[in-house]
């Protein structure tokens, strides 16, 4: 009891020394808020309290008015009022307000220290009395420009809120041209509309697919515009936001710490802070406010939260400290030293891909890709079961994400382009199409499929390191196998030609007969020494006129030929048609025969380009679509103006469609195609050959939106995969193990043969006709040698068998030469044969000697 009663007492006594005491010792502090202010109304309560308790100087009061934001008149009347107070105002301190100007110039003109804690445009106007703990505006603007440099962001979007803003952002907007020429760095600048919706603006920027974003804006408005970008889903991983405005409540903190300390300096001093009231319609001037004023500025402040402070003549703040945080980190990545305009970065780029990859790890990745064979490819699925998810898809493509997501560890998800396409910018639409679309509208953190790394798309989008190379190349069919013509001698005239030139042959021929029969020159004295014969003859009988006309139209000739006119008339115009005929047919054979070497055949992109009969195409809106659109060699020049002007349009939706065309039956199409696709198509496609070398090397990347920051994250298990060679496996899984049909490598195609001669077969139907032809001659032969064996049995009055067996002997024997009109029959078989014999072996070495003595000659 005793000793509560003895703290109380000490406790009166404290109270009462406040008040007896430091009573006569008491400064007041005039402080102008604005709507809004609140914190800063608490920091100024609770800074007053610790220095009226445990400060033994002074004894702060504080005369706090809030100003009128739009109404400078009456800012000025309020401020007016507060001085006039007969306690007299030691320093006024004045939050943002748009009054400030006239606030400053009236404490500025009666030597009233203010102190201001927002931004105010460069100045160099003497203000002796006026200072801001706001750093200065150029080195603020510098500051911020250096932070965006820092950050590497090739484009952003600088969202402002008020023309001050602007000026805040002029640095920033110098950086437009540190890249020049450069689509990556577009800066767009928006301001915020009146009132708070700010929705269409965000959907603005949303459409022009930008993730950077500088907001300056009040720091009361940060978390409203925020929200509103979530529900545009700007709120995404790849979004990134830069806040520009500082704490105001920090500053005033500062401010009204530095201002106390300063007069409790001066308290019992020949400088002490002794305020009079001023009206502003006298000349009276505060008594020791310039003194104070300068005092307060050369001051080094005991405790700063917002760093170092130095004032130049202009009260303007030239050092302070920019800290650059990492709000979803809680980290500081940067600090801004205006003492030497330098930045240092805090955070490492370890720091940086660790924070992503644990931002990764939370979500589930949305993964564009686009259908396409052996990259992705819809799962056959088991009968009725009905595939969700990943499930749906298998390939190249899944299985490479698949690695991927195991070695950083995230849950990912296949989506497919709407649009199916690769991503190309479309002009008409002002946007981008395929995969890459994708990535711009944020409907996807990766995109991957044999989407092809190229300059245009990395100016939008980054891409992981390749993951596979390659070239353009040409994908064209091989020679057919073509069934051989024996009877390709009948190709050079038609069937209809053949039938009238036999018909015709016909024709001439029973015509020739009676023409040789009608005209009296072809009737002939049979015996030439009679010179008066009793009848004459015709030797054009028809077998004759057959053979004459036949004789004819091969070339032939013949030994016997018309006399009559008439009959060489006719003759005469069955040569010409024959010679006509036959030359014709031979021009025609040759050309038949040498035809196949003339199909066209190409080695390559420059022997496609310098023809015209085999059209070729690539794939509408792909990487070798631009190649040859961009190429500014001549021969790949000239191949984009060949396929521009095709008809029908050699362009095709995907490769698929590509390697159909080639191989459609008379479709004479190359595809221009990348060298791994068209490796896939031939391992099964047999009938399909890849020509010619790669015009190009490129490669296939995982995209992903611009400066993500788990890029370096996929780069590493990329590497991985390919250091493992898991890379090499996943490309034989889908180009050889999971093919259902057979491999193409010992498949034979018999290439065609550059030699100029003709294979027997190709001429394996003159034989033939040749064979036919003799053996129909050898039947006829024997037809007619048993027809004369009849006759001679009944001339001769044998039978049958004996006339055979006589005209067989004499057949076969080849020494006879001459045949007696009638056959020596023996009389007796026995006998016969003896005496035949004999007179056959006579017979034999006379007719040996005969033809001994005609071959040299000596019989003549
Ligand atoms: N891979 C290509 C692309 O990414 C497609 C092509 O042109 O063949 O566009």
């Amino acid at each position: 009891m005793k000793i509560v009663l003895q703290n109380v007492l000490w406790l009166l006594f404290f109270v009462a020394y406040q008040y007896f005491c430091l009573a006569s010792e008491s400064v007041t502090i005039g402080i102008l808020f604005n709507e809004g202010s609140h914190q800063s109304e608490i920091a100024l309560n609770s800074t007053l309290h610790k220095k009226n308790t445990f400060d033994q100087k002074a004894f702060f009061k504080s005369n706090v008015l809030q100003i009128s934001n739009f109404d400078s008149f009456e800012a000025s009347k309020t401020l007016c009022g507060m001085l006039e107070a007969d306690y007299g105002i030691a320093a006024v301190i004045g939050l943002e307000s748009p009054t400030r100007a006239i606030l400053e110039s009236i404490c500025n003109h009666f030597e009233v220290p203010y102190i201001m804690t927002s931004w105010r445009p460069p100045t160099r106007k003497q203000t002796d009395t006026v200072f801001n703990f706001f750093p200065e505006a150029e080195l603020f603007a510098q500051a911020l420009a250096e932070i965006v440099k820092s950050l590497q962001w090739g484009s952003f979007v600088i969202i402002y809120e008020t023309e001050e803003g602007l000026i805040r952002m002029q640095e920033i907007l110098k950086l437009q041209d540190y890249k020049r020429n450069s689509k990556q760095n577009n800066i767009l600048v928006k301001q915020l509309g009146p009132g708070n919706d700010h929705r269409s603006l965000l959907k603005e920027i949303k459409n022009a697919t930008e993730n950077n974003i500088i907001l300056d804006c009040k720091t009361e408005h940060i978390l409203p515009i925020l929200q509103q970008a979530k529900d545009q889903n700007l709120l995404s991983l790849h979004n990134n936001y830069l806040l520009t405005s500082l704490t105001e409540t920090v500053l005033f903190y500062d401010a009204l710490l530095h201002l106390t300390d300063s007069i409790n300096d001066l308290m019992y001093t020949e400088k002490s802070i002794t305020p009079n009231p001023i009206n502003c319609f006298e000349q009276t001037k505060s008594k020791n406010g310039y003194i104070f004023a300068a005092y307060m500025k050369e001051r080094k402040p005991s405790l700063s939260l917002s760093g170092p402070l130095k004032f130049d003549d202009n009260g303007n703040r030239i050092h302070f400290n920019i800290h650059v945080v990492d709000i979803l980190d809680n980290q500081v990545i940067a600090d801004w030293y205006a003492s030497n305009s330098s930045l240092v970065l805090r955070r490492s780029s370890n720091d940086t891909e660790f924070a992503a990859v644990a931002n990764l790890q939370k979500i589930l990745v949305n993964v564009s890709s686009r259908i396409g064979e052996p990259y992705l490819k819809y799962r056959e699925s088991e009968e009725g079961k009905i595939l969700y998810g990943n499930d749906r898809y298998e390939g190249y493509s899944m299985d490479l994400i698949q690695e991927v997501a195991n070695i950083i560890g995230f849950r990912f998800e296949f989506h497919l382009a709407e649009d199916k396409e690769y991503g190309k910018w479309d002009e008409k639409k002002k946007k981008w199409t395929g995969l890459v679309g994708d990535l711009l509208e944020r409907k996807a953190q990766l995109a991957v499929c044999d989407l092809t790394i190229t300059h245009q798309r990395r100016e939008v989008v980054d891409f992981s390191m390749p993951f596979m190379t390659l070239g353009i190349s040409i994908l064209y069919k091989k020679e057919e196998k073509k069934d051989i013509n024996m009877f390709a001698f009948l190709d050079p005239f038609s069937v209809s030609v053949w039938i009238y030139t036999a018909t015709l042959y016909l024709i001439i021929s029973v015509v020739l007969y009676f023409i040789s029969r009608m005209t009296p020159g072809d009737w002939e004295n049979p015996h030439p020494c009679d010179e008066n014969p009793e009848e004459l003859e015709n030797i054009w009988d028809i077998k004759n006129c057959l053979w004459l006309t036949l004789g004819s139209i091969m070339t032939q000739g013949c030994d016997i030929l018309p006399k009559g006119i008439s009959s060489r008339m006719a003759v005469s115009m069955w040569w010409f048609f024959s010679l006509i005929m036959t030359s014709s047919y031979t021009a025609n054979l040759a050309a038949f025969l040498t035809k196949d070497r003339m199909e066209p055949t190409i080695d390559g992109a420059e022997a496609l380009s310098k023809q015209t009969k085999i059209k070729y195409g690539v794939v509408d809106g792909g990487s070798t679509m631009a190649f040859f659109r961009d190429s500014n060699f001549s021969t790949y020049q000239r191949m984009w103006t060949n396929m521009l002007a095709t008809r029908p349009s050699v362009f095709e939706k995907n490769n698929n469609d590509g390697v159909k065309r080639v191989q459609a039956p008379k479709g004479q199409y190359a595809f221009l195609m990348e060298s791994t696709q068209i490796e896939y198509e031939i391992e099964t496609k047999c009938d399909l050959k890849q020509v010619g070398s790669s015009l190009d090397t490129k490669s296939y990347g995982i995209a992903m939106p611009m400066n993500s920051p788990y890029r370096s994250a996929i780069n590493k298990a990329i590497l991985k995969l390919q250091e493992s060679g898991k890379l090499n496996d996943l490309k034989n899984k889908w180009w050889k193990e999971k093919r259902k049909d057979p491999s193409c490598e010992n498949f034979d195609v018999e290439e065609k043969s550059d030699s100029a001669e003709l294979a027997l077969a190709n001429v394996g139907g003159v034989f033939f006709v040749l064979g036919v032809g003799i053996a129909i001659a050898v039947m006829l032969a024997i037809f007619e040698f048993l027809w004369n064996v009849r006759s001679v049995s009944v001339e001769e009055h044998l039978t049958y068998w004996e006339a055979l067996k006589v005209e067989l002997k004499f057949a076969c024997n080849v020494w006879i030469t001459k045949k007696r009109t009638k056959p020596v029959i023996s009389e007796s078989s026995s006998s016969s044969s003896h005496k035949s014999d004999k007179t056959d072996d006579k017979s034999m070495i006379h007719s040996f000697l005969q033809s001994a003595g005609s071959f040299m000659n000596l019989n003549n």
